[in-house]
């Protein structure tokens, strides 16, 4: 199976255009650009470039016929020759996943109808309509009133929906009154359709049948499907720990169904035995859709302005897990040489730059080695330095505010005069009141490090949690796990590392303040 992947960017919408939102997604024919403002710790902002290709990129003046033409139109004629073809609309609420699924039912069942009545004139093809949702684990009929309906496995792992309306339809108006009842019937009873709809996923299937040896007595067998749907709204999944436990409960269920529906994607385009069906409702449901020969479009819909950009990353980092794996795989290019992405960047881990633990105790015991004991330094000087230089040129260092404590090791012999300055009793009083304020300056530069420490920690923890709910899934990859891993600890320790310097520095200078202020006659 090959997935698919698109990307479809909706224009600024009014509300974005009031509060003066940016415009920060730029797109060319099959990558784009993501154009992220960051502070840095003294708050000056800086941009980070996010670069992400894919299969084709729709963006804001593409219309919804061009979506159809692109999208679908090329795998209609193949569901006459026993194919199943998916289609998803992912992302985060607003970012336009209704818009661009609802005209393609109709725009195919036009297709398959016309098909059907031409090339395939008398040849006991059928087409049957049927749509449901998938809400909280359970389904239910959207062509019967949301009746509730239950999943079965027969005894040759065929999933069957028991009681499932499908209704055969011949012509278009038939289709369009269908459809559009199932879409009244999603959004009923609540506040904003898009309210429900977020927190749902609704599958419309278009399947095509035929008639066994063309006698209408025996039912007819299923030859392809086309199925379109419109998934639960995937900023849910972030909904884990809100303090409603209805809203938690279905947050966790999208979370998991979204996680599922990737690792089957990714398992089925890496040609892997165990395909993780059973990870989730959604994915048992589609699991005959993903069997034999199959196709998925999967349309990730973003939102353009710069409000969003955290969930457009995520749908962006979302879509490329699931793009072919056999196409190139590493088509991605997320800027490393202008973003210090400490997710994605695995190649140079952190610890090869930053000075390691025991140069760090030096710092601490304030026992600079002499010129010869330098072999002591676990990184050659040299290479350090020169990765210290390129790193500055890039601007990763400050990024990250790790420059101070860098730049203190690369001026340890000016370092050692400073600190090891004999004190003399006979200092002057003004000498006292100039280290009081570089003492307070100090003082204000730690509690700035502590709480641009704690800030990175909470990143820091959010990424474990998506990564223990990734890690719980069946299906998933190890190797990515404990890469990921690997680089979430370095970085933990590296912070602490740092902050502990900062502190033990502080620590001393406040001694020396006071050894200063005694001698002074204070
Ligand atoms: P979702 O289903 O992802 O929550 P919607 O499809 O409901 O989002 O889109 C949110 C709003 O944005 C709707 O008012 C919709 O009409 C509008 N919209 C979405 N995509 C586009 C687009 N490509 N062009 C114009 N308007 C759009
Ligand atoms: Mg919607």
């Amino acid at each position: 199976m090959t997935c698919f992947a698109q990307v479809r960017k909706r224009p600024l919408n009014k509300k974005e255009l009031a509060k003066n939102e940016e415009d920060i997604i730029e797109t060319l024919s099959n990558s784009l650009v993501v154009h992220e403002t960051k502070l840095k710790v003294d708050l000056t902002e800086y941009m980070e470039k996010h670069e992400f290709v894919f299969d084709a990129v729709l963006n804001e003046e593409v219309s919804n016929d061009e979506v159809y033409r692109e999208t679908v139109e090329p795998i209609v004629p193949i569901i006459f020759q026993r194919t199943k073809a998916t289609c998803f609309a992912y992302g985060q609420t607003g970012s336009g996943k209704t818009y661009t699924m609802k005209p393609l039912p109709l725009k195919a069942s036009r297709d398959i109808l016309r098909l059907m009545h031409h090339t395939y004139r008398n040849q006991g093809f059928h087409l049957f309509v049927s749509f449901f949702e998938i809400y909280g684990g359970k389904l239910y009929d959207l062509l019967s009133d949301r009746k509730k309906l239950c999943m079965r496995e027969d005894g040759k792992q065929q999933v069957c929906i028991v009681g499932l309306q499908e209704f055969r339809v011949s012509d278009v108006e038939t289709i369009k009154e269908l459809i559009e009842k199932g879409n009244a019937t999603r959004s009923t009873g609540t506040t904003g359709a898009n309210e429900e709809s977020s927190r749902s996923h609704a599958i419309l299937q278009l399947a095509i049948k035929r008639s066994v040896d063309g006698k209408e007595s025996k039912p007819p067998r299923v030859v392809g499907k086309l199925s379109f749907i419109d998934l639960a709204g995937s900023e849910r999944g972030a909904d884990t720990t809100d303090t409603d436990k209805q809203t938690r409960m279905e947050g966790a269920e999208i979370n998991k169904s979204l996680l599922a529906l990737k690792e089957c994607i990714r398992a089925l385009d890496n040609d892997q035995g165990h395909i993780p069906f059973r990870g989730s409702k959604l994915t048992e449901v589609l699991r005959d859709s993903f069997m034999g020969n199959s196709r998925t479009v999967m349309i990730s819909c973003i939102s353009p302005s710069s409000g969003s950009c955290e969930h457009t990353l995520n749908t962006l980092r979302y879509a490329d897990r699931v793009k072919s794996l056999s196409k190139g795989g590493n088509s991605k290019k997320d800027d490393l040489s202008s973003t210090m992405n400490l997710k994605e960047s695995t190649a140079q881990p952190l610890s090869s730059v930053l000075p390691t633990a025991s140069t760090f105790e030096d710092d601490i015991n304030n026992t600079w080695p002499d010129q010869n004991e330098r072999d002591d330094f676990n990184v050659p000087e040299d290479s350090f330095e020169q990765e210290i230089l390129m790193w500055k040129k890039n601007g990763k260092l400050d990024q990250y505010g790790f420059s101070t404590a860098v730049e203190n090791k690369l001026r340890k012999p000016n370092g050692q005069t400073k600190w090891k300055e004999p004190i003399r009793s006979d200092i002057k009083h003004s000498k006292s009141d100039d280290d009081l304020n570089a003492l307070l300056q100090e003082e204000e530069d730690l509690v700035n490090a502590h709480r641009k420490q704690v800030e990175e920690t909470m990143n820091i923890v959010k990424e474990e949690m998506n990564l223990l709910v990734e890690a719980d899934q069946p299906g998933n990859q190890l190797d990515d796990y404990i890469s990921r891993l690997t680089t979430i600890l370095s970085q933990k320790a590296a912070g602490i590392t740092q902050l502990q310097t900062r502190l033990a520095n502080f620590q001393r200078r406040l001694k020396e303040h006071n050894v200063l202020v005694s001698s002074s006659g204070y």
